[in-house]
Parts: structure tokens; C-alpha cells; sequence
């Protein structure tokens, strides 16, 4: 079995990200990934990450500096199984230079997973924003590289809760805000749960801020009248897969939203009025048997 390691390095809400474009027999060739490689005989995984960091951005981290979140374990008829070894570094020193695999840039961590990137890239990488515990991540790729399944194991028994990301603090809602829970109850949730943070109208390619959108006739529409229908059932998909790769059974959903409400939401006359419904990604979640309730409900 392969050793290797992943470290992706942040700054100011960005991650050194590598475009591997300059080695033509790359498997990763034209992705965008972290920083890594294999380890050399004798490293651990801390040894590995620091040089590789060192040798691929010519920056200089301590292996104390290497918060390392979990194991990723890669597994498919074609390749040989790897285990990939997961750091996170916000601690270092010097400036990135030229790399010899590809292009480094940093890139703010939102814009990340709208990049080509592996599939199963993205359950890791939604867990390095959160505080998960230690985890073990099974990914079994087809010999063409479509994912076929994902297993998520966290070193405690916290089960997983998705969470609308402006409740958690994440300024994601329409006009640039958050809506964040009062700290008393975001504290009972992490006792119980394992948060992970969800923002279906990004997810489903929509900037922010943007115009304020309301649902009618079970579609869409912005202010101004445009049909982001297909954005929307978009961003509900990305979220219940997910939900599925990392085990969700529930979530806790912002109320009244065209996306996250549950049981009561805008009329789309976009006056203020409610009206019964659900928006399109609580009604996905439902459907496919995941409990939704909102912060009205905690
Ligand atoms: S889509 Fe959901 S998570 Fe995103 S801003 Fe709206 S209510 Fe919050």
C-alpha cells in the first residue's frame, strides 16, 4: 500500500492550492490539489508533510505547526491502495516560490470546490472547515476516476447534523450576512453533534451576495424576475450527496429560506408574506428520508 500526504495551507481565508499542470504523466494532471507526495523511506507522516511542503513551496513549517485531521484511503480495481495522510497548516514561514508539478495560487476556500477537483476531494475538504475530530475516509474510485462510494468514520461517536452555513457564522446569505445561532445553542449542538456546515445556494454556483430569490409554483425566481430554478435544485443535489458521503441522517435548516426552509417560506410575492412549503433543498432532504427541522425548532 501507497503512503502519502495532503496539507492544505491557509492564510487570510485562502488555500495554497497546486494546479498540477507541468508533469504530462500526472494522475492528477490539470487538477487542483494541495500540497503533498509520497513519503521516503523511513518519514513519518509529519516528515513527509514538512518536506513536501518545503520542497514544493519553498515555504518552511514545524511538524507542530501540521494539525493532522485524518486518513484518507483511496481504493480502486485499477491503482494500488493509498493512504493518504490529511494536515492542515496556518503556521509558516516564507513566501511560495516555483513548484515544480504545477502552478501554485491561493485561492479563497469557497472558490475551491467550483475547481476541477477529485469528487471525493470535496467530503474532505467541507471536514478541514469544520472541527471534526480525527477521521477515517474511504473512497473507492472507478478506473476511470468517478467515485463510487465513501465511507466516514470519526475517531468518537458524534453523529454528523448538516447545517445551514449563515447559522453557523458563514456570511453566505443573499445580502452578504450570516444569521448566526446564539452561542449557547451552537455549544449544546457541538456536544451532541458533529456540524457540517451546508450552503446550498452556493453549493449550487450562486455568488454573493446576490438578489434575493422567493418560490413560486414549486420554481425559482429571482427579484427581477429570472428562473434560478436550475441552480437551486442544483445546490439541493450537492447537499444530499452530501449528506449521504458523510452519514447524515439529519439536518438543521435556516427557516422561511427558498432553499432551507422547512414547513413555512416565502410566498414568492416577495412582500414578506408566508405561506406552507418547503424550499427545494429541505424538500430534497425530506424526500430521500433525512430529518429536517430549523433553528425555530432547537
Ligand atoms: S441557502 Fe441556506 S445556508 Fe445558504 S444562505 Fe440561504 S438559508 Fe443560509
Amino acid at each position: 500500500m501507497k503512503n502519502t500526504t495532503l496539507c492544505y495551507i491557509e492564510r487570510g481565508g485562502r488555500y495554497l492550492m497546486l494546479h498540477r499542470v507541468k508533469k504530462s504523466n500526472d494522475e492528477n494532471h490539470d487538477k487542483w490539489i494541495g500540497i503533498g507526495g509520497h513519503f521516503e523511506p523511513g518519514e513519518s507522516p509529519f516528515d513527509c508533510a514538512v518536506r513536501e511542503i518545503r520542497e514544493e513551496t519553498s515555504l518552511e513549517v514545524r511538524p507542530e505547526d501540521c494539525s493532522y485531521r485524518g486518513i484518507v484511503t483511496f481504493c480502486s480495481p485499477e491503482f494500488e491502495t493509498e493512504q493518504m495522510h490529511l494536515f492542515k497548516v496556518t503556521e509558516f514561514s516564507g513566501e511560495p516560490g516555483e513548484c515544480d508539478e504545477g502552478v501554485l495560487e491561493w485561492l479563497p476556500i469557497a472558490d475551491v470546490y467550483s475547481l476541477p477537483i477529485w469528487e471525493g476531494d470535496r467530503i474532505f475538504l467541507r471536514l478541514l472547515e469544520t472541527d471534526a475530530r480525527f477521521f477515517s475516509l474511504k473512497l473507492s474510485y472507478s478506473g476511470t476516476g468517478e467515485l463510487l462510494s465513501s465511507e466516514l468514520h470519526f475517531s468518537g461517536e458524534k453523529k454528523p447534523l448538516l447545517v445551514s452555513a449563515c447559522l453557523l457564522g458563514a456570511a453566505c446569505r443573499y445580502d452578504g450576512e450570516s444569521k448566526p445561532l446564539p452561542p449557547e445553542k451552537l455549544a449544546a449542538l457541538r456536544e451532541r453533534y458533529q456540524l457540517i456546515p451546508v450552503c446550498p445556494e452556493q453549493l449550487g454556483g450562486l455568488p454573493t451576495p446576490r438578489l434575493p430569490c422567493e418560490l413560486k409554483d414549486g420554481r425559482a425566481f429571482r427579484s427581477d424576475g429570472a428562473d434560478l430554478t436550475v441552480e437551486y435544485s442544483r445546490g439541493a443535489d450537492e447537499t444530499l450527496k452530501l449528506a449521504k458521503a458523510l452519514g447524515a441522517g439529519s439536518a438543521l435548516l435556516k427557516a422561511k429560506s427558498p432553499s432551507c426552509g422547512s414547513g413555512r417560506i416565502y410566498d414568492g410575492s416577495f412582500s414578506g408574506v408566508l405561506t406552507d412549503g418547503d424550499g427545494i433543498t429541505a424538500a430534497l432532504l425530506r424526500s430521500r428520508g433525512i430529518e429536517v427541522f430549523s433553528e425555530l425548532e432547537l
